[in-house]
């Protein structure tokens, strides 16, 4: 059965030591403890070999925030999955919002990214959600939907498996704004079908969708309560321990 995941996005926020300092907080807390879900620190590139180095990946797991659409060669700044797999990172946020408008991401390079994630062994956390205009004009579900399609729908059953999908709209990611439960239960119910019509109830079934937007330690358990939500990517609120864990405790 699926996983539920409390994954943290730092985005572009901590300095190195900020970053290992928060870590290590961390891997205290969670030490000792039963969760009942896996959690996931998605750094900074330049952070992950140093923090793949201080956690117990059975009780903190590693991930990145993007990776390159190529496998290797002269992309000057790029940084590969291979490179990511080899600093012991686990999973890869892609197509998170902020790449898509303002790095200009399209599905036609998601997919190439999603491809080189799988065949480099990691767990792709891919976001899809609609901006405000689209809320507002009730084209939550077919935007959704396309960016699954045009993105994802050329995998495999068994690679699709692979992916977590995070449902991020785009009106409540940093604005404080939240969806509601019944929002959120709504759209991701939506997401699940939509993957059952494609790969059939079980592949549906097994794959974890967590919502992302303004999740915090006040309306996480109610959004995690959701049947068809199976945990949360935390921004904001992931970036200090004492906002964090609640939201790791919320199952
Ligand atoms: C995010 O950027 O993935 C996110 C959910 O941010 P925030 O929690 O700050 O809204």
């Amino acid at each position: 059965m699926r996983k539920n995941i409390v994954a943290g996005n730092w985005k572009m926020n901590k300095n190195l030591q900020e970053g290992l300092d928060l870590v290590k907080e961390l891997q205290s807390a969670v030490f000792g403890k039963t969760l009942k879900c896996d959690v996931v620190v998605c750094t900074p590139f330049v952070h992950l070999a140093s923090v793949s180095g201080l956690i117990d990946k059975n009780k903190v797991k590693l991930g990145a925030q993007n990776c390159a659409d190529k496998v290797s060669g002269a992309y000057t700044g790029e940084v590969s999955a291979e490179m990511l797999a080899s600093t012991g990172a686990q999973y890869v946020i892609l197509g998170h919002s902020e790449r898509r408008a303002y790095y200009g991401e399209t599905s036609v390079t998601l997919s190439e990214k999603v491809k080189l994630a799988l065949a480099n062994k990691l767990t792709p956390i891919f976001c899809i959600g609609e901006v405000l205009a689209e809320r507002e004009a009730g084209k939550q579900n077919t935007v959704v939907k396309t960016q699954i399609e045009e993105a994802l729908f050329d995998l495999s059953a068994d690679d699709f498996g692979k992916i977590v999908l995070a449902y991020e709209p785009v009106w409540a990611i940093g604005t404080g704004k939240t969806a509601t439960s019944a929002q959120a239960q709504e759209i991701h119910a939506h997401i699940r079908q939509t993957v059952a019509a494609k790969y059939g109830q079980t592949v549906a079934d097994n794959t974890s969708i967590l919502y992302g937007g303004s999740c915090n330690a006040g309306n996480a358990k109610e959004l995690f309560a959701n049947p068809d939500v199976d945990g949360g990517l935390i921004g904001g609120a992931a970036l200090k321990l004492d906002t964090f864990m609640p939201i790791v405790e919320a199952f």
